[in-house]
């Protein structure tokens, strides 16, 4: 077996094979469907029994290199890439669970993933049931017979709270049902949950993976079984990620470990300058040691990741003054982009929930949440320092 090497030597030289041009960098293969050399290979392609493509909406090069290099930097079996980080989450839970199943989630999920549990699965027998996840110790008692998957995401969205995933991946583990974690947040460069117990891993693609907030994806990957069954699922439902935007991608992961490091460095300068400023009730950062779980942030992460949160003191109309008042910072729903990017989750994101429910989740009226970008750090704090003036 050939050596693994070392996370950024991964992303650069997972590479699927050269043609006879002998190209340095992998071509894009925009191509719905792949030729057969005669019909026995056309047989026995279609009978499985050759490891080959066939159809992009079953596998194409783009996407087996991306997913090569996913399941690399995750230390993960296999994987399968979609269109979205929503297609990678839902075609996950639609390929493993039957009716009648229980899913037990966090209650601090990104916004469409909750939609997906309280919307749309109860209408094919799926229920979820929601822990805190300041308090671990409750999912036990959340477990039923019929559970098969526990959901959560660290740190979460947007509250940038972390919570213990090798305590998740021991409770899984107990009652025998899958920890599937939502990694996007952290990307592989800062933490791999596998290591604490999942047993699949989620991403959309779209955040930092991509980086530069060109194109939508997502992934899925961890035990090969599991996987299988998601495969099968998806081929014949048709959520696949488009060859272009594979391409995209497996060339932004290249640059993943350098674009992270600057993205933690940029928000840990400005969540200390945000930690001293008067008009600021609370800064959250993971890598802060304010955080409440600073700890268990240092055991399963090297660096905090990019997005910040803090409280304006003035609640909702000082929230709307700041948002009108910043010049340089996009004012979007994105995340993880080289452009730092502010916004305002109670009026937006998480705007349908109840102010009740919001809080439940750690989101006041007068949070921002900063996804701090590439630029340089000295600019982004101005604009940030100007508009809380
Ligand atoms: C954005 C996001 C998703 C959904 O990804 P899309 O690519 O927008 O479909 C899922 N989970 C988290 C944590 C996200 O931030």
């Amino acid at each position: 077996m050939e050596n693994k090497k070392q996370f950024e030597t991964e992303a650069i030289r997972t590479q699927i094979e050269r043609t006879t041009f002998l190209e340095h960098s992998s071509p894009m293969y925009l191509t719905s469907s792949f030729v057969f050399e005669d019909a026995e290979d056309m047989r026995a392609s279609f009978a499985e029994e050759k490891d080959r493509n066939v159809y992009s909406r079953y596998s194409n090069p783009n996407s087996s290199e991306f997913i090569e290099k996913v399941c690399k930097m995750e230390d993960a079996e296999d994987g399968f890439a979609f269109a979205s980080g929503m297609a990678a989450v839902f075609s996950t839970f639609a390929a493993l669970l039957e009716s009648g199943d229980h899913i037990v989630s966090a209650k601090s999920i990104f916004g469409s993933t909750h939609s997906l549990f309280t919307q749309f699965f109860p209408k094919w027998n799926i229920e979820t049931s929601y822990f805190d996840i300041n308090d671990l110790q409750s999912v036990e008692s959340l477990i039923t017979p019929k559970t098969k998957i526990i959901y959560a995401e660290s740190p979460t969205n947007p509250g940038v709270d972390v919570l213990d995933m090798e305590v998740l991946g021991n409770i899984a583990k107990k009652h025998k049902v899958l920890l599937v974690i939502d990694n996007c947040f952290a990307t592989p460069y800062l933490q791999q949950p596998i290591k604490f117990g999942a047993d699949l891993v989620i991403h959309s693609g779209t955040k930092l993976m991509d980086g530069q907030g060109r194109v939508l994806a997502g992934i899925t990957v961890g035990n090969s079984e599991l996987i299988d069954r998601i495969y099968r699922f998806s081929r014949i439902t048709g959520p696949a990620l488009s060859p272009f935007n594979a391409w995209v991608l497996s060339k932004s992961l290249e640059t993943l470990g350098v674009r992270v490091d600057r993205h933690c460095e940029n928000a840990m300068k400005l969540a200390t300058f945000l930690e001293n400023h008067e008009k600021v009730r609370w800064v959250k950062y993971p890598f802060l040691k304010s955080h409440p779980n600073h700890e268990i942030a240092k055991k399963q992460m090297t660096a905090g990741g990019c997005v910040v949160a803090f409280e304006i003191n003035g609640g909702l109309e000082a929230g709307r003054k700041f948002f009108d008042s910043i010049k340089l910072l996009s004012l979007s729903a994105n995340l993880g982009d080289s452009r730092s990017i502010v916004t305002h989750p109670a009026s937006t994101t998480h705007s349908k929930l109840s102010k009740q429910d919001r809080e439940a989740v750690g989101i006041t009226d007068g949070m921002v949440r900063v996804s701090v970008g590439l630029e340089h750090i000295d600019d982004i704090v101005d604009d940030i320092n100007q508009a809380l003036s």
